[in-house]
């Protein structure tokens, strides 16, 4: 059976806390359909904005987890078996542009470029997307935009995107939040008091200055609040900060035993 569109629509406003204009501005982009690049670290807020900017933009959303063995026939679809013979089904990127659906692809670079060219008559003017298989050209609803993320620490040059893909989007920048919006954040996914919030921010401080100094990636907001939520399950804070902080970030010895006394000075 094909896709119903409206399984992709948000039914609740998603909390978001938004960290400065990046609401408005992408509604300017939205307004005038520019595809868009969400840049930063993972776990820092990328989707769950995608997901607010659906829910405010009432347009449903189809979000794909990009990986390399991702095929171009995995974004536009492909022909399938079955007792009645073969029929065509859409892949995520087609349904979003045949409904007007916002589509999200995340960690875009992680896909192999002959995959990633796909999006290309999608994202300048002609707004289409060929599906050679098939032999039809779709033309996008008006209400389709595209949108990826993209960490740009985190890959080797090898596998930087494309000038020729990046050039098609308007970018917006995401960091971790200041102190205080990000006690705000794990304070209201967690519901731990603001005093435990506060102690786990400054946590994830300390281990973001070891960046680049041992450590690839900086704790994410994403772990603060995995960190928050065993907490207030009654989790002793020592145990739930190794647990969710410390262990899944680094396994060189050393590293940890830093950490872990970041921990212990808050904690
Ligand atoms: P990314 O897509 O950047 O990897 P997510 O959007 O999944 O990260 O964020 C991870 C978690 O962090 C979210 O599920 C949410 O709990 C929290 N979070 C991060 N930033 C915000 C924010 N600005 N407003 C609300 N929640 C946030």
């Amino acid at each position: 059976m094909q896709d119903d569109i409206r399984d992709y629509r948000i039914p609740e406003e998603p909390y978001y806390r938004a960290v400065g204009e990046e609401v408005e501005l992408y509604e300017a982009a939205y307004a005038v359909r520019m595809p868009m690049m969400l840049k930063g670290p993972t776990g820092c807020g990328k989707t769950r904005f995608v997901e607010y900017m659906a829910w405010k933009l009432d347009r449903p959303l189809i979000t794909v987890a990009c990986n390399e063995d991702m095929t171009a026939s995995d974004l536009v679809g492909r022909y399938l078996l079955d007792a009645d013979g073969t029929r065509w089904q859409d892949g995520p990127l087609t349904l979003a542009a045949r409904h007007g659906a916002i589509c999200y692809l995340d960690e875009v670079v992680e896909a192999r470029q002959d995959t990633v060219v796909v999006i290309h008559p999608l994202t300048d003017n002609r707004r289409v997307l060929p599906l050679e298989k098939k032999g039809e050209l779709v033309k996008a609803h008006a209400d389709f935009q595209l949108v990826i993320s993209y960490n740009p620490g985190y890959q080797s040059l090898m596998k930087d995107l494309k000038q020729s893909t990046k050039q098609r989007f308007g970018a917006l920048d995401f960091g971790y939040p200041e102190a205080e919006v990000e006690r705000e954040i794990v304070t209201h996914e967690t519901g731990v008091d603001g005093d435990t919030a506060g102690k786990l921010v400054s946590v994830a401080e300390r281990a973001r200055n070891l960046k680049g100094h041992g450590l690839d990636e900086g704790i994410s907001t994403r772990m603060l609040v995995h960190a928050g939520s065993l907490i207030q399950r009654g989790v002793p804070p020592l145990a739930a900060c190794r647990m969710a902080l410390v262990r899944p970030l680094t396994d060189d010895p050393d590293m940890r035993d830093a950490l872990d006394a970041a921990v212990t000075t808050f904690f």
